[in-house]
């Protein structure tokens, strides 16, 4: 009889592309699934999974780990496996010094990267975000996106919301590159206001216009204002129209970014009506307190990356975007300057498990298998990962293995409770056919996690 590396038995076994949950096996040798079963098998390490679901890891589509490795830590607790890092315009510097970086020193989670707009801007010397690249500065970055889309990034961003001054054609020109290459483009919208669905408009002009396959990210951060299914209405009838445009969205309404971007400028936080008190420092020396005039200033000039949580938004909304069968799960996880995990955003720690928590088992707006499917397999397909997002023999073997039961976030924001507290019911993590997660504690110092150069 063959003996695995890697054995859980008795397990709920879901796959999300074949539609499936049965009780069994799956074997795993090296770093792939050998064999799902319903026969007894051994191996020489065995996880008793009587009772628990097992399924493909999850894929965060939006986050900003960037190498960051608390960051990876927070993540792989919550059952993913695989983060998509260089979102909203903002990516590492030199790709493939950070994808042969990540690849020495291991990490807790696999890591794809998107270009980051901004990293493209930097290259050209362009580093206001308020001015409009010239033509000659468009060739250049065009040139420059070619070279690490050969290098292996597997999708282009957009943050035009920190970016006010990047011209229609300089975003189209890019995304025209992207689309050539059959890369995702990831667009943080050019939001104006509470209720600009101008700018949703424009990101599905950019699919339309390009060929591109667009992803429109944090989409109740950009639209749960009150505006939530006038701004669906346009995603449905521009996929209906043919165009490939998905979103992704998470399961809070109060977003956070560093005071220093253009989010926080005067005029644009009264735009939005925003109250200095309804906004939380989250990071840093002042963590914990609400914004004052004073804080304010003093950290536009003084502390431009620290983290501010603004409390805004209709929580219904959280979940109805998340009803759409093109919405895909995400956190929008970022690093605290400062390195230290217990700071920041309860995103970081609870978005996975609370989405199963709320939705799956208190609400039951959405079934266990479909909840699965929006955190693997779509991501997977959106993004080309044909290896990832299922759970079937001769795939990687990135598994979770939670309790449906109990699967709970316990993560809050900074005064109602701890923002990296860790989850209840992740029992294992399996990353590359690793145990990552065991009996819901990380394993220090394994770090199995690949860099995933698309090319
Ligand atoms: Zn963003």
């Amino acid at each position: 009889m063959d003996i695995y590396d890697l054995l859980i038995k008795n397990g709920t076994l879901i796959d999300p592309e074949s539609n499936t949950m049965i009780h069994g096996n799956v074997g795993i040798n090296e770093c792939k699934i050998a064999i799902i079963t319903k026969e007894n098998i051994c191996g020489k390490r065995e996880i008793d999974a009587q009772g628990y679901i097992v399924c493909p890891g999850f894929i965060d589509i939006h986050g900003h780990i960037d190498g960051h490795r608390e960051c990876g830590e927070l993540s792989v607790f919550q059952g993913v496996t695989t983060t998509i890092g260089g979102n909203c315009g903002f990516s590492p510097e030199d790709l493939k010094k950070f994808f042969v970086e990540q690849d020495k020193k291991g990490f807790p989670i696999n890591q794809a990267q998107f270009i980051g707009h901004f990293n493209l801007r930097n290259n050209v010397g362009l580093t206001n975000p308020y001015i409009a690249a010239t033509n000659f500065q468009i060739k250049c970055m065009e040139n420059i996106e070619r070279k690490l889309f050969e290098e292996g990034a597997i999708g282009l961003s957009f943050g035009l919301e920190y970016a006010p001054g990047a011209s229609f054609e300089e975003v189209i020109a890019l995304s025209s590159i992207a689309a050539k290459y059959k890369k995702l483009v990831a667009i943080h919208t050019r939001l104006d206001g509470p209720d600009d669905i101008d700018s949703l408009k424009e990101a599905v002009k950019i699919a339309e216009i390009t060929g591109a396959s667009v992803q429109i990210s944090h989409f109740v951060y950009q639209y749960g204002t009150g505006i939530m299914t006038e701004a669906l209405e346009i995603v449905d009838d521009a996929r209906k129209n043919g165009l490939n445009v998905w979103v992704d969205s998470g399961m809070y309404t109060d977003f956070a970014t560093s005071i220093g971007t253009s989010v926080f400028d005067e005029d644009h936080i009264k735009k939005f009506n925003w109250k200095l008190n309804d906004m939380l420092v989250s990071t840093g020396k002042y963590k914990g307190e609400r914004l004052t005039e004073k804080l304010y200033k003093e950290l536009r000039n003084n502390y431009k990356n620290e983290t501010i949580v603004c409390f805004t938004g209709v929580e219904d909304e959280i979940y109805e975007v998340l009803l759409k069968d093109y919405v895909m799960l995400s956190s929008d996880i970022g690093p605290s300057p400062s390195g230290n995990r217990s700071e920041g955003h309860p995103q970081n720690a609870g978005t996975f498990p609370r989405f199963f928590r709320k939705m799956v088992r208190e609400q039951k707006s959405i079934s266990l298998i479909k909840a699965i499917e929006k955190c693997t397999l779509l991501p997977a397909k959106v993004l080309g990962l044909t290896s990832k997002g299922r759970l079937k023999e001769g795939l990687d073997a990135d598994i979770v293995i939670f309790d449906i039961e109990t699967i709970s976030d316990k993560s809050d924001f900074l005064g109602k409770g701890k923002p990296d507290a860790k989850p209840e019911g992740i029992h294992y993590v399996i990353v590359n056919g690793t145990i990552v997660v065991e009996n819901g504690d990380i394993i220090d110092e394994v770090l199995p996690g690949k860099p995933i150069i698309d090319k």
